[in-house]
């Protein structure tokens, strides 16, 4: 028996950090998560955006082992069900998905386990929800609905599934349970449209902070197939024994590119629209129990990936948004520990990028995208702020994990550029875009400015002594930096933001940088993060980690969820001596400290023997630990005869 039962009897609110210890072994919330699981305890709906890895899960876990029966959770995708419950039941928490990858005994059982009451947690695909309503009805008590991923609902989200749009009986059906709807990825429409189509009733709608800051962001402009292919290799390598993506623009890049790794050595596997939904799945699932090291992927590749400890995201090609680029960087790191992204960036694929935006059905959509994009890359102020700008989210301070923070470029105070900027945004109505704004400033007075008279406003030539070529690069640092904000839906008219106003009004200074017309920049090195766990020791850090393989092939799971990296970082530096202490770790609750305590208190105090004799010649009988490859490739070995044959994911 896998799951180590425990008795719930938590009724009451103020014990949620109880549960969140026990279960989940944490010891304090992210921001929103406690909000949002009292608002949901309280009865009530909530739409919850918050970022891939932000912890949506937990937000409805908690409610779920709380309340009385059973949470049915509904989401588009099998493999993350299965994902879901392993991690859940990892814990000690009754969980089961009910879905087509199950036989007909495996169905009876999970019924069963709805029957009887004790199941805290139910995973349902929509379709599978819509044909068991009423058996359901009549034989569950429901505590919650949740709806995952739920921008699926819309036809103005991005992935729109006819299936979700049957939600919306659920409040008719089951009066009186809160129906809770959860998303990385919704604009102001779409969310509209989720409270609706899921007629939600004094819905909260809470946002959270679209920040990832342990994603370091790192631009490589220039670079040849070659001088990528070496960088891709040094990043690889300085990542030994963990996980990355490699996205590419086409099929064939994948190919090519994981061919070449491999003869490098590398275990790794290409993955793309045009493979078989076996092989797919296979690469997958290698991927997911680190059998393989780096998947070379089209855009195809992510969706279904719940991978926590993905530590590298590389894009070889430019993308075609910055919501793309977002979404894929975004499935790096989501255990919170550091993950390193890099983005190459040449004029050929921006060449390749426009001819697709040209063939697509939304052109002028698409060029605009992709010229943000453009924009990103070329760009000399910190990265993160330009996205969390990019996102609405006005963000003020530099954020010393990107390349332009590291490296930064010779800055200046611009206040007086912006204030001139703003002034003509201001006296001009907000009603013109850049070129209008330019002409302004640098006395040019076209049809339009006559027209509407502005070569008589006071700030008309008033920055001429700039060329317009600057001033367009400054504009784009105001914009970047959140003083200015483009209306994409009117005209890409500028309008001042609120940040904007205080350097207008002189409350706040603005700095921008000097402007760099180098076209390529010098490929960078790795950039400086902050390792959280630095009094480690990294000889019983690589033990554990040998250890929780072991463990996880033996229960044919993926290591990320017998223990998280964090976990295994936190056991490193604290060296837990008994049960009491290893509990404390985190990501340690009761159900892990059962079954894993006594093991790993084991590895630990054998590691303490061999590193206390500092003095000792080298004649410790510490385990040493072998590389990533070389372990790999002995587990290879030895499960390769019973394994089928995968030619494109052997090495
Ligand atoms: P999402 O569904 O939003 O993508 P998850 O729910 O998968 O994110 O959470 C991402 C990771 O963060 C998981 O490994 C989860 O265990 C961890 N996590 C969530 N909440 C907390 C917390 N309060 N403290 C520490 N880790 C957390
Ligand atoms: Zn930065």
């Amino acid at each position: 028996m896998r799951n180590v039962a425990i008795p719930l009897a938590i009724a009451d609110m103020e014990q949620i950090y109880e549960v969140l210890k026990r279960y989940f072994g944490y010891d304090a919330f992210r921001p929103m998560q406690e909000e949002v699981i009292r608002h949901i305890l309280g009865r009530k709906d909530a739409l919850v955006l918050m970022p891939t890895g932000g912890g949506k899960s937990l937000c409805f876990q908690i409610p779920a082992l709380m309340m009385e029966g059973t949470a049915v959770v509904i989401s588009p995708l099998i493999s993350l069900m299965k994902d879901q419950v392993d991690m859940l039941r990892n814990n000690g928490i009754e969980a089961a998905a009910l879905n087509s990858s199950l036989d007909s005994r495996g169905h009876m059982e999970v019924r069963g386990q709805c029957r009887n009451g004790r199941l805290k947690l139910l995973y349902l695909s929509p379709e599978r929800l819509q044909a068991d309503l009423e058996w359901i009805r009549t034989h569950m008590k429901v505590s919650l609905f949740v709806v995952d991923e739920a921008h699926c609902i819309s036809a103005w989200g991005h992935d729109f599934r006819p299936e979700y749009t049957q939600l919306g009986n659920l409040h008719e059906l089951f009066p009186g349970v809160p129906v809770a709807a959860f998303t990385a990825t919704a604009d102001k429409v779409t969310r509209e449209d989720i409270v609706v189509q899921l007629h939600m009733q004094e819905a909260r709608l809470f946002v959270g902070s679209f920040d990832r800051p342990n994603l370091s962001l790192s631009v490589v402009a220039g670079c040849s197939a070659k001088d990528k292919q070496k960088m891709i290799l040094d990043i690889i390598h300085r990542h030994d024994g963990e996980s990355g993506i490699i996205y590419c623009m086409t099929r064939k890049t994948t190919e090519e590119l994981s061919s070449a790794l491999k003869l490098k050595g590398v275990p790794c596997a290409c993955y793309h629209a045009g493979m078989d939904a076996e092989q797919r799945r296979m690469v997958q699932n290698d991927f997911r129990c680190d059998r393989i090291q780096v998947v070379c992927a089209t855009v195809a590749f992510g969706m279904g990936i719940d991978k926590q400890d993905v530590r590298f995201v590389v894009h070889y090609n430019l993308p075609g948004s910055i919501e793309n680029y977002y979404q894929e960087i975004g499935r790096g790191g989501r255990d919170g520990m550091p993950c390193e992204t890099v983005l190459f960036y040449n004029l050929q694929d921006l060449v390749m990028r426009r001819r697709f935006a040209e063939e697509s059905a939304q052109q002028e959509l698409n060029r605009q995208k992709l010229g943000q994009m453009q924009d990103y890359a070329e760009a000399n102020v910190c990265r993160r702020r330009i996205l969390l700008n990019y996102f609405g989210e006005r963000s003020e301070t530099d954020c010393r994990n990107c390349d332009v923070c590291e490296n930064p470029p010779a800055r200046f105070d611009g206040s007086e550029l912006v204030q001139k900027m703003l002034s003509v945004l201001v006296r001009t109505g907000e009603s013109v875009g850049s070129t209008a704004a330019i002409d302004i400033l640098t006395r040019v007075s076209s049809q339009l400015i006559k027209r509407k008279g502005f070569d008589k406003i006071k700030t008309f030539g008033a920055g001429a002594e700039i060329s317009r070529e600057d001033w367009k690069s400054y504009l784009m640092q105001m914009i970047h930096l959140g003083y200015v904000e483009v209306d994409v839906l009117h005209f890409r008219r500028l309008k001042v933001t609120t940040l904007g106003e205080d350097v207008l009004y002189g409350r706040k200074k603005a700095e921008l940088s000097v402007i760099d017309r180098r076209d390529f920049k010098v490929p960078r090195k790795k950039p400086t993060m902050e390792i959280p766990y630095d009094d480690e020791d990294r000889s019983l850090f690589e033990a554990l980690r040998a250890l929780r393989l072991t463990l996880a092939r033996e229960e044919k799971m993926p290591a990320y969820i017998i223990l998280s990296d964090k976990c295994l970082h936190s056991l490193a530096s604290r060296r837990p001596s008994t049960l009491a202490e290893f509990g404390e770790c985190y990501g340690i609750g009761e159900a892990k400290t059962q079954k894993y305590g006594a093991k790993i208190l084991e590895i630990i105090a054998a590691a303490g023997v061999d590193t206390s004799d500092t003095c000792g010649a080298a004649e410790t009988s510490a385990p040493k630990p072998e590389s990533y490859m070389e372990r790999q490739k002995l587990l290879h070995l030895n499960s390769a005869k019973s394994r089928t044959s995968l030619p494109d994911v052997a090495w």
